[in-house]
Parts: C-alpha cells; sequence; structure tokens
C-alpha cells in the first residue's frame, strides 16, 4: 500500500508539472508595444490556490497604484500573470529546525545568499520561459511566494512574500526590478569606501550632487546611511519606500522608475497619415492627427516641425500642411510631444519626449516634369584621361512646357548619390521642351587624371539648379557605372574644383576667385620630382621646346614671365613643388581683384624637373578665360 501511495503521489506531481499554464491579462492599457509591460508570475502556489495567487495580485496591484509614481502613470502599464500550480505550498526554508523544503514551480527559497530574509527564486530558467508566454515582458519578472513569512529579494525577478506586508515588500522590489533603484538602509557600523554607486538615489557625495535639481523639494537634501553603509554614503532623503516599508518613494526614487517607464512605453499610439510617407498634390492641404496618452495633468506640450522648423502656435494633435505654402519636393513633417511631468527634472536622453516624422513630397500636378528615363555610355571600362560619350534621354511629362534647363553630369563613387563636390563631367544646354516631348541629347567628356581604379558612378542630373517649375523634383537624376583601369604612365594637369570640368575648355574666373590645377603623375618618382606650372596667354601652340621630344604645349609670353616672377606667392600658390608620395601635387590660382588681364583664353601646362634632367616630361594644357 505504501509503494502504492508514493506512486499516486509522483502521479499528482508530474500530473501538476504537466499542467498547462494559465496566461492573463489583468490590466490592458493598450498595444504592447505602447506600453510598459509588467509579468507576475506565482510560486508555491498548488492548483487550487489559482484564486488565492489571483486576490494577491489583485491586492498587490491596487496598492501599487496608489503609490506615486504609479498612479499618475497607472495607463502607461499593461499587467499580464502566467500562473503554474506547484506541487506544494509555500517555499523553501533551510534554515529553520528543522529545515522545510517543498517542491514548488519555481523553487523559491529563504535565506537566499545566507541573508535570511532574502526570498527569491532557485529555478530562474523556468521562470523566465513562463514570463515569456505572456503577450510581452520588458525583462523584469514580478514574483508572488505564497508563504506567510515575511520575505523579498530582486534582480531580474522581483520577489516577495505575500503575508501582510506583501504590497510594501513587492513595491520596495520593484523599486529595484523596474526603477534600478539601491537599497537606502544602512547597517550600523559599516563604511562604503568604493566608487560612486551606478544607482540614482545614492551617492558617495556628502552634499548629494548627483540630485541637486531636488535639493529643497519634499525634504531632499543628502544623508547619511545608506546602501548597506551607515557611514560613505548619502541617500537623498531621511526616509523613502528604499529604506522604509510604509513610506512614499522619495522624488529621486520616483524620477528613475518614470524614466524607465517613458524609456519603454511609446506615449504616441496612433498617426495619421500611418504611412512613413506622404505624397501630396498642390493645391491641397494635409492633414496630420496624432493620439498620446500623456495624462492632461503632467500639461504635455505639442510641437509641429516642418523642415526642422518650429510652428508657431500649432499645439493641437491635428496640424494642416498648406501645399501651396512649401516648395515643391521633400518636406519633413515632425510632431514632438513633451510630458512635463513636476517628476522629472533631469532628462538628457529626453526620454519624456516623444516625436514623430513623416517625409511629404509635395508635387503639381500642372507644371512640366522632367526626369531622365534611361542613359547609355559607350565605355565602361575606362582608364583616366579616356573621352567617353554619354547618352541621355530626358522626358517631359507633366502637361506644361519646360522653358531652357541644363543636364549635368557627375563622377562619384555612390550609385545613389551625387554632390556638387564630386567631379564635374560638364553639362548640356537645352532650350526647352514640349509637354509630352523627349529628346535624346550626347555628351562627349574626358575623364579626370585622377580616376581612381575602382567602380564608379557617372550621375546625369537633368535641372539642377531648378531653373524649370516641375511637379517632381526628386526624380531628376539617373546613375551609370564605370569601372577605372590602370591608365598610362603620362603627366597629367586638371583643374579639382567643384562644378569645374578638369578639361574645362570654356571655365572662366572672376576677380577673387580660386582654381586648383592639380598635377597627376602617377609614375613619376615621387622623392625627387619636382613640378613647375607655367601660365601663357598667347596659345598653346606652337609651344616651346625643352629638350628632344620634349614640346610644352604653351607659348612663352608676358603672362609666362609675371608667372615665373611670382611663384608661389598669392596669386600662383604651389605653382612649384614636390609631387606627393601618390605623384599628386595641387597648386591653387587665386585671380586678384585688381590685375590687368587679358580677354582671351590663358593656358596652364606642367612640366616635371628631374635631378640629372633638368626637363623630364610635359602635360597637356588646360585652359581658363579670365573675367576683369
Ligand atoms: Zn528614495
Amino acid at each position: 500500500m505504501r509503494a502504492h501511495y508514493l506512486l499516486a503521489g509522483a502521479a499528482l506531481a508530474l500530473a501538476s508539472s504537466l499542467t498547462a499554464q494559465t496566461v492573463t491579462t489583468v490590466l490592458s492599457n493598450g498595444t504592447t508595444d505602447t506600453r510598459y509591460d509588467m509579468v507576475i508570475l506565482g510560486d508555491g502556489y498548488v492548483a487550487s490556490e489559482q484564486a488565492t495567487f489571483n486576490a494577491d495580485v489583485n491586492t498587490f496591484l491596487t496598492a501599487l497604484f496608489q503609490k506615486s509614481p504609479y498612479n499618475i502613470f497607472a495607463s502607461y502599464y499593461n499587467v499580464h500573470t502566467v500562473f503554474r500550480a506547484s506541487a506544494q505550498s509555500g517555499a523553501d526554508r533551510p534554515d529553520e529546525t528543522p529545515p522545510v523544503f517543498v517542491n514548488t514551480a519555481y523553487e523559491a527559497t529563504y535565506n537566499y545568499g545566507g541573508v535570511d530574509r532574502c526570498l527569491y527564486i532557485q529555478n530562474t530558467s523556468i521562470a523566465l520561459a513562463d514570463a515569456a508566454l505572456a503577450p510581452a515582458t520588458e525583462g523584469r519578472v514580478i514574483v508572488m511566494v505564497n508563504d506567510t513569512r515575511y520575505g523579498g529579494c530582486a534582480a531580474t525577478f522581483a520577489v516577495s512574500y505575500n503575508g501582510s506586508q506583501m504590497t510594501e515588500v513587492q513595491a520596495h522590489e520593484l523599486g529595484h526590478s523596474l526603477g534600478q533603484l539601491a537599497d537606502e538602509y544602512d547597517y550600523a557600523g559599516q563604511t562604503y569606501t568604493g566608487p560612486e554607486p551606478s544607482q540614482p538615489n545614492i551617492t558617495t557625495s556628502p552634499t548629494g550632487q548627483k540630485w541637486n535639481l531636488w535639493h529643497g523639494t519634499q525634504g531632499i537634501s543628502a544623508f547619511q546611511g545608506a546602501g548597506y553603509n551607515q557611514f560613505g554614503l548619502w541617500r537623498p532623503r531621511s526616509n523613502c519606500l528604499m529604506r522604509s516599508l510604509g513610506q512614499a518613494l522619495c522624488r529621486v526614487c520616483q524620477e528613475n522608475i518614470v524614466k524607465i517607464t517613458n524609456s519603454v512605453a511609446n506615449v504616441i499610439t496612433w498617426t495619421t497619415p500611418a504611412t512613413a510617407s506622404v505624397a501630396v498634390q498642390r493645391p491641397n492641404v494635409q492633414q496630420f492627427s496624432f493620439a498620446h496618452f500623456v495624462p492632461a495633468g503632467n500639461n504635455p506640450i505639442i510641437e509641429w516641425e516642418v523642415d526642422g522648423n518650429v510652428q508657431l502656435g500649432q499645439t493641437a494633435t491635428t496640424f494642416f500642411l498648406n501645399s501651396t505654402q512649401v516648395t515643391l519636393g521633400n518636406h519633413t513633417v515632425k510632431v514632438t510631444i513633451k510630458d512635463q511631468s513636476d517628476r522629472v527634472r533631469l532628462d538628457p536622453q529626453l526620454v519624456m519626449h516623444e516625436s514623430h516624422s513623416w517625409v511629404v513630397s509635395v508635387s503639381d500636378p500642372s507644371l512640366a516634369q522632367l526626369r531622365i528615363p534611361s542613359m547609355t555610355n559607350n565605355l565602361v571600362l575606362v582608364n583616366p584621361g579616356t573621352t567617353v560619350t554619354l547618352s541621355p534621354t530626358v522626358v517631359n511629362d507633366g502637361p506644361a512646357v519646360a522653358g531652357a534647363f541644363a543636364v549635368e553630369f557627375f563622377l562619384s563613387n555612390s550609385p545613389s548619390a551625387w554632390t556638387t563636390q564630386d567631379t564635374y563631367l560638364g553639362k548640356i544646354d537645352v532650350a526647352g521642351l514640349n509637354n509630352g516631348q523627349q529628346v535624346l541629347l550626347q555628351h562627349t567628356t574626358q575623364l579626370p587624371w585622377s580616376l581612381p581604379l575602382q567602380i564608379m558612378y557617372i550621375h546625369a542630373v537633368v535641372d539642377r539648379i531648378n531653373v524649370v517649375a516641375e511637379s517632381n523634383e526628386t526624380d531628376n537624376e539617373i546613375a551609370r557605372v564605370i569601372l577605372g583601369q590602370a591608365g598610362p604612365c603620362n603627366t597629367g594637369l586638371e583643374f579639382q574644383d567643384p562644378l569645374t570640368e578638369p578639361f574645362a575648355g570654356s571655365i572662366s574666373l572672376a576677380a577673387g576667385g580660386t582654381l586648383h590645377p592639380t598635377v597627376i603623375a602617377p609614375c613619376a618618382n615621387p622623392t625627387s620630382a619636382l613640378y613647375l606650372i607655367a601660365w601663357t596667354g598667347s596659345g598653346t601652340a606652337p609651344g616651346t621646346t625643352l629638350g628632344p621630344g620634349l614640346l610644352l604645349p604653351l607659348n612663352v609670353d608676358a603672362l609666362t614671365q609675371i608667372g615665373l616672377g611670382n611663384l608661389n606667392g598669392p596669386i600662383f600658390g604651389s605653382f612649384l613643388g614636390v609631387l606627393n608620395a601618390q605623384g599628386v601635387g595641387q597648386a591653387q590660382f587665386t585671380l586678384p581683384p585688381s590685375l590687368a588681364i587679358p580677354t582671351g583664353p590663358t593656358h596652364f601646362a606642367t612640366v616635371l624637373l628631374g635631378s640629372t634632367t633638368l626637363f623630364t616630361a610635359v602635360s597637356n594644357p588646360i585652359q581658363l578665360t579670365l573675367l576683369p
């Protein structure tokens, strides 16, 4: 018979452990992605005590949401319970005589870590797995233990007994787990000597500098005795729930609970439009709205911005964007709600603010609409200095005629982006394009000597400076890939300036302007390679012979003499220099305000100077027209 009873007992325990866990949402304020989701487990409750567990949860929550700051932010929380019946009631009491051991779901025990009233669970992996059955969890889990002996402890789990002081103990433990707060009580005679604690509510500073924004509020100052030490640690207030049960949480402790709660909660619950991108056609007015759950008592401030500019007077949950009052193209509409809760004074992370943004594309269907549906290039594998032919097709899809515009070309290392700092490959001027018309253009350009040996992208951009009003200003670009190959061992000279073609035939410079003639000599020995850039106003032919097979493509004249006489001065910066390790030398030509100058084109060319032979190489010429 005895064996029979044992078998029956084992079968009962097995059945109990196989009992499906019961998941219940006991407090639902909104979707789990917008709220802080608390999860409560029970340990030491047998199946027939599930009602006791439910009652304990109810008692705890009722008390918790009467405490500040939980009362103010009650709508920020969802609470879920996961009940797993234990085989036996209570918790282990290994420090009693005789010791008590019971079989429970998470193996809760007193005297955890040798502290008699520290009640904690030993089977945390099952507890975590059970907590994960809840609709959501923030990683901190509350455990109610069905035992009358006073106790509680907190780490990942906030654990409390369910006796008469259950609500106070559990609220204190939640201060640790949710609020990441330290104990403010101390043990007589102990002195702290460690580093500054990470928790916000204890400090090694006798003046309590850590919470200086709270000094003078509700008795907050600095009181010695905290974090288990009578000396060497200070707490914010003479008393607090983190020091003694039955006390309110001090404002310093409340602040951290509020900030952690807000860093998890998303107070903006819905927006309209629901999509992040919004297309608006002139002359329509677009409405933007949102809903939030910041308590009215926290006096939230609503701020609307368009392209970063705060819209004065717009403080409602709805905002109207008049498409005729913004430029065509993309804009950003952003709303920010700022919780002004008096529970938070230091918020460098702005967890009390929440924003939502929309990208708004404003178009005008009555305008011209230029785009480049395709482009071909005659070469894909290219050497530095190669001449390529680019053939873009430009279309005007809009109902209106497009006036004169330009198609410009940039060399970029990005397939999707170009800037005016990228190498400029020139432009084609187009007189205009009728509605519905398309045109195939052709542009021949020389790639720079400095072309890198990698994948590069030639971008064609139509109407970069927006002289044609278009219904859509965000589709004016196309890119083609090229692959840079090793180039010839020649000595090249090119301009390296924004919006300037490296070998421009028509570049001009106004008084005070600067340009950067740049020498590219990849095969020159950089340790001894000097370069000299010469200038002429009388053309490139017949040129000047410097030695056998070395024809400098410039005619020596008065400008050449001015250049040589003022090398490396304010006008001819670094016109004489040493190539760097990559064989590059960059000069700077600055046109002074009052130089007597020729009206026709001028030219630069460079010559390399050697140690045994004076002139070792010459470059191509590059042209510049000076403007008075
Ligand atoms: Zn406190």
